[in-house]
């Protein structure tokens, strides 16, 4: 189950919407990464792996390690910078921002009291914003 927080700029009102769980992905033989929605259906996991490894069974090592090699979790960053949003895996990917190429990025989740990027004068308030 996620949880969603809206946070907002107390000063320009800008908007993040931030959800309590990344993106979990299997990365193919060419490297794309492949996501999966409902991490608790691992039914779709357990075919890609199957597929991708040529085995008609899963064997549950083989899986977990699959799952180690090739996995991961992206999660929703904003650049406290500029502002842009982007999606990466803390693991894996570099932590610069695309657009102004500081190392400034930051987990959606722990906006809470940040200075806001578009006015440069506010700072983020979280407020619940539901569940899924
Ligand atoms: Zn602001
Ligand atoms: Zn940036």
């Amino acid at each position: 189950m996620a949880e969603c927080t809206d946070f907002s700029c107390n000063v320009c009102g800008f908007k993040i919407e931030s959800w309590s769980d990344g993106h979990p992905y299997l990365t193919d033989g060419s490297g794309k990464r492949h996501f999966f929605y409902h991490p608790g259906d691992e039914d779709e996991c357990r075919e890609f792996y199957q597929k991708e490894m040529g085995r008609l069974r899963v064997v549950e090592k083989d899986y977990l390690a699959f799952w180690r090699d090739r996995g991961g979790c992206e999660v929703s960053l904003i650049c406290l910078h500029c502002g842009r949003q982007t999606q990466r895996d803390p693991e894996r990917d570099t932590m610069r921002c695309t657009h102004c190429r500081r190392n400034e990025l930051m987990d959606t989740q722990e906006l809470e009291g940040r200075s806001c990027p578009k006015c440069k004068r506010g700072a983020f308030c979280g407020e619940f914003g539901g569940i899924s």
